[in-house]
């Protein structure tokens, strides 16, 4: 079908300008001096969008299909090819959050911080659906023995136009949106897939943001990703933030009840930050803390850390909480938690966060 299209596209076009595939159902039509720029790309988006959505004939099966386009003219609207690529891609989602087969020309206006936002929002959640994202894993090793005891799942999205993101690019995107649930959703299913792939004493864990826990569909899902993969539950994490406990919620409480009493574990995350106060330790039965990054940067400079670290470390304990200690970098910053008493640790010093297919357990420590 593709193909067809692209040969519709050709008979459209002038001898001498360029049809080219960006890839998936994305393509560029490049036209170098049109005598009158602006009537001149009206005049071929309408053309193109009425010719492209006559009936394809599939050897007996029918297709049609809808075009969106997006107008970029140089030199005004960029003199790079990026620049132009992505202010065409501006006006190009412009026009399919207004409904599609249509065409839009780009303006300054556009190219503002929210519509990149709205695109974003839009491409994750095609991203989603066509399964383009990935996890990848980082080792958290028990100080106990040394071996690896879990892996974070951390999501990671290969994007054709924007390079290989990390999630500090859209998770809050996500969050405001709503995608984040879709989200969480996909990577409960994954990581749940990828348990198998290592031995029963590894857990997996995922992170799950405030949002999706209130939705009260979390437990749900949780339980059909493991019944479907034939995971333990008890080697599940699941990691929230302390934000989830400053909405005084009792909902996601209630939420996060049922999924411990299923076996699965809630972890809380980046403790020590924010609004993080040890009275919180108390409002829910964690089965582990996470010691935020901050602090262990900083424990081999600042006293008062090591001390803090110790307090939460010791805290934990006598509440029945393993704690990982997150961000460990040197051997120097190990010594001293495992100094404090800290059961876990994870951080460059152990590995880098990975595609599940290019750990080695054997060498990860
Ligand atoms: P996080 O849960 O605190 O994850 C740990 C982050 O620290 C990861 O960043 C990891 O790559 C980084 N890190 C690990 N070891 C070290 C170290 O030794 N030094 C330094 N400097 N950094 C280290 P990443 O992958 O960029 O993730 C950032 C945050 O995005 C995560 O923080 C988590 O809050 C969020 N996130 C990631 N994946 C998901 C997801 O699937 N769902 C949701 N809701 N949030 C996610
Ligand atoms: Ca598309
Ligand atoms: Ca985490
Ligand atoms: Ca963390």
């Amino acid at each position: 079908l593709l193909q067809m299209v692209a040969e519709r596209m050709r008979q459209q076009v002038r001898a001498g300008d360029v049809v080219a595939r960006l890839g998936g159902d994305e393509f560029a039509i490049l036209q170098d001096s049109v005598p009158h720029q602006r009537e001149g790309a009206i005049a071929l988006a309408t053309r193109l969008i009425a010719v492209l959505g006559e009936i394809y004939d599939l050897e007996g099966r029918h297709a049609t299909v809808g075009a969106s386009i997006g107008i970029v003219i140089a030199p005004q609207d960029g003199d790079k090819v990026d620049q132009l690529l992505r202010n065409a891609d501006l006006a190009l989602y412009k026009v399919k959050g207004g409904g599609r087969n249509d065409y839009r020309i780009f303006d300054k206006a556009l190219d503002s911080e929210a519509h990149d936002r709205c695109r974003i929002e839009c491409e994750l959640h095609e991203a989603i659906a066509a399964d383009a994202l990935q996890l990848h894993y980082q080792p958290i090793v028990s100080l106990a023995d040394g071996g690896v005891c879990g892996m974070e799942a951390l999501v990671r999205w290969p994007h054709p136009t924007r390079g290989f993101m990390t999630p500090d690019r859209f998770i809050d995107i996500a969050e405001d949106s709503g995608v984040i649930v879709q989200l969480g959703e996909w990577a409960i299913q994954r990581a749940c897939r990828d348990a198998a792939l290592w031995p029963d004493h590894v857990k997996v864990a995922v992170n799950i943001s405030p949002s999706h826990i209130k939705k009260r569909t979390l437990f749900d899902s949780v339980a059909r990703a493991l019944a479907q993969h034939d995971v333990k539950p008890q080697r599940l994490e699941i990691e929230v933030t302390e934000t989830v406990l400053l909405r005084h919620d009792d909902e996601i409480l209630a939420e996060l009840r049922r999924l411990r009493s299923l076996g699965v574990s809630v972890v809380l995350d980046d403790f020590g930050i924010g609004y993080s106060s040890l009275s919180h330790l108390r409002m829910f039965t964690f089965d582990k803390v996470k010691i935020d990054r901050s602090f262990v940067g900083e424990i081999t400079e600042r006293p008062d850390c090591a001390a803090i670290v110790c307090a939460i470390a010791g805290l934990a304990r006598s509440l029945g909480m393993a704690t990982t200690a997150e961000g460990v970098e040197t051997k120097q910053q190990l010594k001293l938690l495992r100094a404090a008493g800290c059961t876990q640790a994870q951080g460059y010093l152990f590995g880098r966060p990975q595609p599940a297919a290019a750990i080695d357990l054997a060498t990860a420590v």
